[in-house]
C-alpha cells in the first residue's frame, strides 16, 4: 500500500533502497538492474565526487566488472583513463626491495591484472551507468538521516523525503547511517587506521610496469607509505597508520608525511623535484576484524559500511564490489521467496565468510608479522635470493592454498629456524 504524502515530504515506494552510490552501492544497483526490481539509490554527494583513496584497483575489481551485466567491463577498458599495473614493489623496514608480479608467470598478452584510477573518475563511471536503467531512481545530494524497520517494510528518511522499500542496503561507507541505525556491528578503534594522501607531479623512478609501491616504515610498523603511479606522470602518495599508534605517538599525519618526503632514505630522493598538486587529505579506514553481523531483518551491509577493508593492504574497493556481487544473489533469492528475515539474509554473511574469510585471515597474519622488522627483512631477503620462494609469495595473489600457508604462524617459525 502506498503511504500518504506528508506535508513537505514525498514518499516513494521501491523494492530495494541502497544507501550510498560508491563502488559497493553502484555495483549492487547495476547488478540488480536486469531483474527489473524498482531500485532507489541515495547518495549525500553529487557526482562526480572526490573520494580520498590510494586509487589502486585490484584484480578483484576487474573480476567483478567482468561478471556485471551489459558490457560494463569493456566500457571500463575503453572509456576510463587509468594506469595499468602489473605488480607490487615492497620495501622492507630495512629498505630492501621485493618485487612481486600479480600474475605468475606474467604474460603481457593478458589484460593488466590491476589499475590505478582516480576514484573521482572510477566512481563516476559506475554512477553514470545507473542512468541507463529506468528502474533505478537516483537521489543525489540527499543524506539519509534515519532508518525504521517495520514488520513488512523499511522506511528510509532523507533530509527531504521518505523512501519505503522491502529491503535497505547500507553501502554508505565507514560511518554508515544504516549500520548505526539497524545493526549491532560496531566500529572497533583497535582495528581502525588513519590514512592521508595527496597527488604529486615530478616523482621519479617508478617501476617500468607501474608496480604499486609500499614502503614499510621501520619506526612506525605496520604503517607504510605508498606511491602509486597515476596517468600523466602524476603519483598518488600517502601514509596509512593504525589509529592507536597515531594517538600513542602523538603523530600529525601531515607532518609525518612531509617529514618522510624530505628525509626518508628511499622516499626523499624520489620526491626531490616533485610538487604536491593537491592538498593532503585524510580519512579513516575500518579494517575487518570478523565477518559477522553483516545482515539482519530487512537489511544488508556492504563494503566499508560492513567494515570489510583488508587489514594488511588497506584495500577496500574490490571487497566493496565483491560484497555487492554476493548480495545480489541473496537479494534475488529473497524476492523469489518473498521473505526478508534475518534468517534468510544470513546467507549473505555465509557467502562473505566463504569468499573473504581466507584472504582476511592471511592479511591478519601478515599484519601481525609486519610488526616484527627482523622477520619482515628476513622474508624479503630470502625471497630475493630464492626464486621459488619469491614465486610462492607472488602466487598468493591468485592462489588460496598459498594464502592458507601464509596465514599459518608455523610458516614464519620455520623460516626463522631455517627449515
Ligand atoms: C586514504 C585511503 C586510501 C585508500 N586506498 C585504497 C586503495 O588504493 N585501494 C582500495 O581498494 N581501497 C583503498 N581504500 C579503501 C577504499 O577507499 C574503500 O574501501 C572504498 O571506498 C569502499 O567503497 P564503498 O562503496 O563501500 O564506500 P564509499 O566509497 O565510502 O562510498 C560510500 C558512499 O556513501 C555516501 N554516503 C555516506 N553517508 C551517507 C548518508 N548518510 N546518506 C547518503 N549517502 C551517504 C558517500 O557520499 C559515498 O558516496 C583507501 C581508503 C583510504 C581512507
Amino acid at each position: 500500500m502506498r503511504l500518504l504524502s506528508l506535508p513537505l515530504m514525498l514518499n516513494h515506494e521501491f523494492d530495494i533502497a541502497i544507501v550510498g552510490a560508491g563502488p559497493a552501492g553502484a555495483t549492487l544497483a547495476l547488478s540488480l538492474a536486469p531483474t527489473g526490481r524498482r531500485i532507489a539509490i541515495v547518495d549525500k554527494q553529487l557526482f562526480p565526487r572526490e573520494m580520498i583513496c590510494g586509487d589502486a584497483l585490484s584484480g578483484q575489481v576487474n573480476n567483478v566488472l567482468k561478471r556485471m551485466p551489459d558490457g560494463i567491463y569493456q566500457d571500463f577498458l575503453d572509456q576510463v583513463v587509468k594506469t595499468p599495473s602489473w605488480g607490487v614493489r615492497f620495501f622492507s623496514p630495512g629498505n630492501d626491495p621485493l618485487e612481486l608480479p600479480f600474475l605468475v608467470p606474467t604474460t603481457k598478452d593478458q589484460e593488466p591484472p590491476g589499475y590505478i584510477c582516480p576514484r573521482v573518475d572510477f566512481d563516476n563511471f559506475l554512477f553514470q551507468r545507473l542512468k541507463n536503467y529506468s528502474n533505478i531512481e537516483r537521489f543525489e545530494g540527499r543524506t539519509v538521516k534515519e532508518i525504521k524497520t517495520e514488520s513488512d517494510h523499511v522506511l528510509i528518511t532523507t533530509d527531504t523525503q521518505t523512501i519505503q522499500a522491502e529491503l535497505v542496503v547500507g553501502a554508505d561507507g565507514l560511518n554508515s547511517s544504516v549500520r548505526q541505525s539497524v545493526s549491532e556491528r560496531q566500529l572497533d578503534k583497535g582495528y581502525y587506521c588513519m590514512a592521508i594522501r595527496a597527488y604529486f607531479e615530478g616523482v621519479t623512478d617508478f617501476h617500468p610496469e607501474n608496480f604499486i609501491e609500499l614502503v614499510f616504515l621501520k619506526e612506525l610498523l605496520p604503517a607504510y607509505f605508498w606511491i602509486f603511479p597515476e596517468v600523466n606522470g602524476r603519483a598518488n602518495a600517502g601514509l596509512g597508520i593504525p589509529y592507536a599508534d597515531m594517538i600513542k605517538k602523538r603523530l600529525s599525519l601531515k607532518q609525518t608525511m612531509e617529514q618522510l618526503i624530505q628525509e626518508h632514505p628511499l622516499i626523499a630522493p624520489r620526491f626531490r623535484n616533485a610538487t604536491m598538486v593537491t592538498k593532503p587529505k585524510a580519512r579513516g579506514l575500518a579494517l575487518h576484524r570478523n565477518l559477522k553481523q553483516l545482515s539482519g531483518d530487512r537489511y544488508l551491509l556492504l563494503g566499508d559500511a560492513a567494515l570489510l577493508v583488508d587489514p594488511f593492504t588497506g584495500e577496500g574497493v574490490g571487497n566493496a564490489m565483491a560484497s555487492a556481487e554476493s548480495a545480489t544473489a541473496v537479494i534475488k533469492d529473497c524476492f523469489n521467496s518473498g521473505e526478508f528475515s534475518s534468517t534468510r539474509l544470513h546467507a549473505y554473511d555465509k557467502r562473505i565468510e566463504r569468499r573473504m574469510g581466507m584472504e582476511h585471515s592471511t592479511s591478519a597474519s601478515l599484519l601481525r608479522f609486519a610488526h616484527f622488522p627482523k622477520l619482515f627483512d628476513l622474508v624479503v631477503r630470502k625471497a630475493n635470493k630464492n626464486k621459488p620462494f619469491k614465486e610462492l609469495l607472488a602466487s598468493a595473489f591468485t592462489n588460496d592454498d598459498v594464502r592458507k600457508k601464509l596465514a599459518n604462524p608455523l610458516f614464519y617459525a620455520r623460516l626463522v629456524i631455517g627449515i
